[in-house]
């Protein structure tokens, strides 16, 4: 079996580790923690870095973290993953999922930016897969109107938006270890921010809101959200192989569509859009609406090869769960909704060789009949 995703730990990573264990070490309270913060913050150009524990976490504290009233609307992609929309909820918000592009997969401005009402009080922009969204008109338009900016580049480490970071981009952003990321932890997540109120915000709510004066002593509610010396120990490893990691994605990116060059029953990732070339977070297709089966099958048919693969997105507006409590219940984002039926993965983690790759894509033409 080809797994979707495995991902590459070094010896540096190793020596960190062990470290932590012959030390004693392991809590969030070992220096690793505030050292990656700091390396963190570096690389993505922010004056405030918060480790957490997972990148939904950090979605979870950086909504939080804007003080939203109930009945607030956040404007957001409905083509991403749950997380986003449940860091809205909990924050007692309402948010207000739109469509996506049927070439890049983001959200676009205008769809964004037509959702806006008197009543929104942040958009939350997701970089999809690889590629940004196209951020200027949506900052221009959020500054002018006193709108915050969530930013969750949980995909997008070592992306670049016309030159600038992904991460650094919003009133606050955040980001994922998971794995499946370009840089992992095991489980991880990050927040930055230039804000000095935001980050101290977030610090708090990360360590169940505990008084730094007097401990025990709350004037708000926090969660323990926290990341361990283990954890941070991982990423100062890997925040060292960032930049050989993209260009590794960035080939193989390029390999695939080589590979699959000619097959017109898929659609593969755009190679850029404005401002970015695709770091190819994942390597996803759409299957054209010439061929006689959804993703569901194409994904059946590559197990059986011994593939891994992971099915696109469900929208936002599609979720059960959601519309169960009511929410989106006359809500058509037509894109999303084809993308998600008929949008799969193929692997693409940093362990994966050109072999494997030669024998995916073969697997993909059968598989297409
Ligand atoms: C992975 C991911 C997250 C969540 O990160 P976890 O660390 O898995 O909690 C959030 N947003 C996006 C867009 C992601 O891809």
């Amino acid at each position: 079996m080809i797994p979707v995703n495995e991902p590459v730990i070094g010896a540096r990573e190793r020596e960190l580790v062990l470290q932590c264990l012959d030390t004693g070490w392991i809590s969030s309270d070992g220096p690793f923690v505030g050292q990656f913060e700091q390396r963190f913050a570096q690389e993505v150009g922010r004056r405030h870095a918060i480790a957490v524990m997972n990148g939904s976490a950090a979605l979870d504290a950086a909504v939080a973290a804007l003080d939203l009233k109930r009945g607030d609307e956040v404007v957001m992609p409905t083509f991403t993953i749950i997380s986003c929309i449940t860091a809205v909820l909990t924050a007692g918000a309402v948010p207000v999922p739109v469509d996506c592009d049927p070439v890049t997969w983001n959200a676009t401005p205008e769809a964004i930016l037509a959702a806006v009402t008197p009543k929104t009080k942040a958009i939350m922009a997701v970089h999809i897969y690889g590629l940004p969204m196209d951020m200027d008109p949506i900052l221009t338009f959020a500054k002018e109107r006193g709108i915050a900016v969530i930013e969750d580049a949980a995909e997008a480490h070592g992306l670049t938006y016309k030159g600038r970071p992904c991460g650094s981009l919003g009133d606050v952003s955040t980001f994922s270890f998971y794995p499946n990321k370009h840089i992992t932890t095991g489980e991880g997540g990050m927040i930055v921010t230039d804000s000095d109120a935001i980050a101290e915000k977030c610090r708090s709510l990360r360590n169940l809101g505990f008084n730094p004066k007097r401990r025990f002593v709350h004037d708000e509610l926090g969660w323990n959200f926290r990341m361990t010396n283990l954890q941070a120990a991982l990423g100062l490893g890997q925040i060292e192989r960032l930049s050989d990691n993209i260009a590794k994605k960035r080939a193989m990116g390029k390999r695939y569509r080589e590979l699959l060059q000619g097959e017109n029953r898929l659609q593969l990732p755009a190679e850029r859009s404005t401002g970015a070339e695709n770091v190819y977070w994942v390597f996803g297709m759409v299957l054209d609406d010439s061929v006689p089966f959804d993703a569901q099958e194409m994904m059946r048919r590559l197990t059986e090869c011994g593939i891994g693969t992971r099915p696109f997105f469900w929208g936002m507006h599609e979720q059960p769960v959601l519309r169960r409590r009511g929410m989106f219940q006359n809500l058509s984002l037509p894109v999303a909704e084809r993308i998600a039926r008929r949008g799969f993965y193929v692997p693409s983690g940093l362990a994966l060789t050109d072999a494997q790759m030669i024998e995916v894509a073969r697997a993909v033409r059968e598989a297409l009949g």
